[in-house]
């Protein structure tokens, strides 16, 4: 049989594993959950930011282009909404979160690639989220994935510290005791990884591409020195790379 492989200059496997990025020198995997684990043009996170803008029309008599106003300087300055409502309004956080995630979830299917993907990563595995736990075991569950993860990190076990604060990293870091070096963190909002980048952490940024999401609002002049890697497929990515 003659050398199809080397008639045709087909590289070998060998040579696609070194091109492959190196994840061998992590053990602490770390994932945003809204338009992260799941694709932001399936509007789930859309129906939350709808209902984010009513919760605040109502709680503060607005309109709602007032509200959705809001909303935006809120998280532009906080880095939740919810996180402004607390700090200027008072807002109790339970009822917010409680209507804000009461969202329809029907639109999610279990992801078998991207469990596949996930379950091949040796070490811990968290979910790290602005938003609340309930949530995240709801969305976790849809996709197959309820059972993938060490635990899940929100808003409460933060203290209403959210992401980019970096005291929201540091709190995470000490609580599971991460060793920053050792860690990859996955994210759709660019600027949630400066911290995490800064830390010593591996950051791997997901361009999810709906213009319309509130990632639009990430500060235009942010440069890409904090993103080690660039992503369009998560479970794509995680099936690549060299463990
Ligand atoms: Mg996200």
């Amino acid at each position: 049989m003659p050398n199809l492989s080397a008639q045709m200059s087909l590289p070998s496997d060998r040579i696609l594993m070194q091109e492959a990025p190196d994840f061998r020198h992590i053990d602490t995997w770390i994932f945003d959950l809204d338009n992260t684990l799941y694709p932001a043009d399936c509007e789930l996170f859309a129906q939350i930011e709808e209902r984010m803008t009513r919760y605040i029309a109502d709680r503060l008599h607005l309109s709602t282009a007032e509200a959705t106003r809001l909303r935006h300087t809120y998280y532009r300055t906080y880095g939740s909404t919810l996180c402004g409502l607390i700090a200027i309004h008072g807002v109790d956080p339970e009822p917010f979160l409680a209507h804000v995630h009461d969202v329809d979830l029907s639109i999610l299917r279990p992801n078998d690639a991207l469990n596949h993907a996930v379950g091949r990563l040796r070490g811990r595995r968290f979910v790290f989220t602005n938003g609340c736990r309930h949530h995240a075991w709801r969305v976790l569950n849809r996709l197959g994935l309820e059972r993938s993860f060490d635990d899940i990190w929100d808003i409460r076990t933060v203290n209403f510290v959210p992401k980019p604060q970096v005291r929201a990293y540091e709190q995470v870091v000490a609580a599971a005791a991460i060793a920053p070096k050792g860690a990859a963190m996955f994210e759709d909002i660019a600027c949630n990884l400066l911290p995490a980048h800064a830390l010593g952490m591996t950051t791997v940024w997901i361009r999810n591409g709906v213009p319309t999401s509130d990632t639009d609002l990430q500060p235009n002049a942010i440069t890409r020195h904090h993103i080690n890697h660039e992503i369009d497929d998560l479970a794509e990515f995680l099936h690549a790379i060299r463990l």
